[in-house]
């Protein structure tokens, strides 16, 4: 996926904590897409020819620890992510030991098996400052059959708790017709934003190294020649990429806009109570999950993480002045708990 214009896997973006409500400028990210591939030569070809997709030019180490990969953004990279989203206001977060221990205590909320496959493939990581969405991973296929990453993420998600990070995130899907709302995400004060989005991320670099769903990226299906076939997670619930089952569709999920990656909110916040009513009989952990396999994955997979830390469900809560008018524990419902994990290496 290519940073700019492409829907997928990823996370939230520069969020300046006194601006968490609404914000009005948010940016998404693009994990993964559901884009139209050219032809398998062809795309052997493109990719061979981009510096970004090797992973030499990272400086990658296989025998290196993960968090030694944590590493400043180059120039030449930071070059082509400015000209890739036309941000020329993205810098550099000079990364220090600070930032390798960031990264080594969001690793210990993955299962060691996950630790093995981001040890294998997980080139790089890059903390961006003024990044318009919360990051993205980018694939860099071999045809050895490996597809290693890299992430990038947002260096303001080292200033937010995981708590008021999904708050945020979940905000950003409502328009503010009445003042009197808010969406509030329970998680705990013990994590971070960046927790939460490593995660994530972390989640679609597993996904991409070991097609945990039947795809990430229309372009990686070309390219090793992915059947796509559903797998026990997607079984019964995608259809495609997008599409889900019609058993799962549900009022408000097209209009949804979290991280205002389609564009500027459209369900009022007045409404938030009925809208997570519905989602609450879905499958889906969260709204973001609902919009491809490829996030269902990396959504759930964040959430149950972040639970087995904090000990205790991740709540939301649908606040009118101040009091709760609705609230559940989204990995909790009925729909959630009947997901079949099979092959996905949580338990
Ligand atoms: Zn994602």
């Amino acid at each position: 996926m290519k940073t700019p214009t492409l829907p997928a896997p990823c996370v939230p973006l520069g969020l300046l904590l006194s601006a968490l409500i609404l914000p009005a400028a948010l940016g998404l990210i693009s994990c993964s897409s559901a884009k139209t591939s050219p032809g398998k030569a062809a795309l052997w070809a493109q990719f061979a020819g981009e510096a970004h997709r090797n992973a030499s030019n990272h400086g990658f180490d296989p025998a290196s620890p993960v968090d030694a990969r944590m590493k400043t953004i180059p120039g030449w990279l930071l070059d082509h992510l400015r000209a890739a989203d036309n941000r020329w206001d993205y810098a550099a977060f000079p990364v220090g030991e600070a930032e390798r221990a960031r990264v080594r205590s969001a690793l210990a909320l993955l299962p060691g098996a996950w630790q093995g496959i981001l040890k294998e493939h997980l080139v790089a990581i890059y903390p961006v400052q003024n990044y318009w969405g919360g990051g993205f991973t980018e694939f860099l296929p071999e045809k050895s059959g490996a597809v290693r990453s890299y992430l990038v993420v947002n260096a303001a998600a080292f200033q937010a708790t995981a708590s008021r990070w999904l708050s945020w995130k979940d905000a950003t899907a409502f328009l503010s017709d009445d003042e009197d709302f808010r969406v509030r995400v329970d998680a705990g004060g013990l994590l971070s934003g960046f927790d939460y989005l490593f995660l994530h991320e972390a989640a679609h670099a597993v996904d991409y190294a070991m097609h945990k769903t039947p795809w990430v990226e229309a372009d990686l299906k070309t390219l090793y020649d992915l059947p796509g076939t559903p797998v026990p997670f997607t079984r019964g619930v995608w259809t495609g990429y997008t599409e889900t089952d019609a058993a799962h569709h549900f009022e408000g999920r097209g209009a949804l806009s979290p991280y205002g990656f389609k564009g500027k909110p459209k369900l009022p916040i007045s409404g938030a109570a009925e809208f997570y009513r519905r989602l609450a009989k879905t499958p889906f952990v969260s709204m973001y999950a609902s919009q491809s396999w490829a996030e269902d994955f990396a959504e759930y997979s964040a959430y149950r993480f972040l639970e087995k830390k904090i000990g205790r469900p991740i709540r939301v809560s649908v606040l009118k002045s101040g009091k709760p008018v609705f609230t559940y524990d989204p990995t909790r419902t009925a729909a959630v708990k009947a997901r079949d994990l099979t092959g996905l290496g949580i338990d």
